[in-house]
């Protein structure tokens, strides 16, 4: 296995378990990240890691050189909170009203301090460069990712990984999906314009709240009729609005949605047909439109080689109770744009456990997770850098080292 090294990240479970509880405590919202980054950087200074501060905006990078030359590998983790009141009854629940982790982004940038800090103080035994990147905003698009990478995160970057805390895994697993993983997020507005008047004279109106209702199931069609049955696709409606007074037409409806899609094509499909629909809808009743289609993040694609050396890598190494192909998600996730640059791989690592009540699905507001998930991420983070840049010999010679121990 890891031998030393997972001995070492052990020793520093309880300080990773403290920082995750500090963070969650003060959860800061995407694009408002101050105090976090802030942390960050301090903890990564006081492992003697190099630190760039305001990288993309509100990112940190800490660079650690190995002792000898070889690739670069990257590790992601992200920091921002949600706009979520804290519903948890524990002690270390938000302190800060109406924000919250809920998405376990505050385990991620614990789990990879633990890590910066063990390969920093062995960093004369690694080959080649770890690149670590803490990322502000991946809940809010455009997100952090992409100025991220324009402000050079990824330059010399021979390969990026990152993982999730997922609760709907129990803890001790890992769950990997080759090709595309997550989906691309987009999101569209469509004002229907009619003709407003009194309600006793429909026949001289055109009445958007009319075509907004026969709208919303046609929409279905698309994915129903012209998406290909062996593709997924998503269009949710998520509001309407229309209307003031009940004996009044409205002169216009809004209908506001999300589209989820997996594959490119699919996903310009979908765009195209939306208008399609709402135009022929509106030209039959006589109303006009305003068509917004808003493109959030793409679709997330695990690089094939570098997934197979993911899952290979933790069944081996990172002595975990189990790795297990999963499904795509149809949530969105800007590590997409870090492998649209590079090949690297993007997986799950269990989280939940309903003996500590990490049991409530993602962005819920009594969302946690089993904070022993944090070591499973790491040990994965850390078998999949040092072999990586080590490669396989100097894996033997740890899984010697384990039996030693
Ligand atoms: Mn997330």
């Amino acid at each position: 296995m890891l031998g030393s090294w997972g001995r070492q990240l052990a020793a520093l479970y309880d300080d990773m378990v403290a920082w995750r509880r500090h963070l969650h405590q003060y959860p800061e919202l995407s694009f408002r990240e101050v105090e976090t980054p802030r942390f960050i950087a301090e903890r990564l200074e006081s492992f003697g890691v190099e630190v760039r501060t305001g990288v993309g905006g509100r990112g940190v990078v800490g660079i650690i050189e190995g002792g000898r030359p070889g690739r670069t590998v990257a590790l992601r983790a992200d920091f921002d909170a949600l706009p979520i009141q804290d519903e948890k009854d524990v002690p270390y629940r938000s302190r800060v009203p109406g924000v919250m982790h809920a998405c376990g982004h505050d385990a991620h940038t614990a789990t990879l301090l633990g890590v910066a800090r063990v390969l920093a103080g062995r960093r004369e035994e690694l080959c080649g460069r770890v690149v670590l990147i803490h990322q502000f905003a991946e809940e809010q698009a455009p997100g952090g990712a992409k100025p991220m990478i324009e402000d050079g995160c990824l330059d010399g970057v021979d390969a990026i990984f990152g993982t999730h805390l997922w609760t709907p895994m129990p803890v001790g697993r890992i769950g990997y999906c080759p090709g595309y993983a997550m989906a691309a997020a987009d999101r569209f507005e469509i004002e229907i314009v009619g003709r407003g008047g009194h309600g006793a004279s429909p026949h001289e109106t055109v009445d958007p709240v009319l075509v907004a209702c026969e709208l919303v199931p046609k929409l279905q069609h698309i994915v129903g009729r012209m998406v290909d049955p062996l593709e997924p696709a998503v269009i949710s409606v998520g509001s309407i609005h229309a209307g003031t007074a009940f004996n009044v037409i409205p002169a216009t409806a809004t209908i506001t949605g999300t589209v989820r899609t997996l594959s490119p094509k699919v996903r310009d499909l979908v765009e195209a047909r939306l208008e399609q629909v709402t135009r022929g809808v509106c030209t039959a009743y006589g109303a006009r439109y305003r068509f917004r289609y808003e493109r959030g993040y793409p679709a997330l694609f695990n690089h094939e080689e570098e997934t197979r050396f993911v899952a290979e890598t933790i069944e081996r190494f990172a002595g975990v109770e189990g790795v297990e192909r999963i499904r795509p998600v149809m949530g969105g996730e800007d590590f997409a744009y870090y492998l649209e640059r590079v090949p690297g791989c993007f997986f799950f690592t269990g989280a939940g456990n309903a003996e500590v009540n990490a049991v409530y699905p993602h962005h819920h507001p009594r969302f946690d997770i089993d904070e022993r998930a944090m070591l499973v991420a790491g040990r994965a983070l850390l078998a999949v850098t040092l072999r990586f840049l080590n490669g396989d010999e100097y894996m033997a010679s740890l899984a010697q080292d384990g039996r030693a121990a």
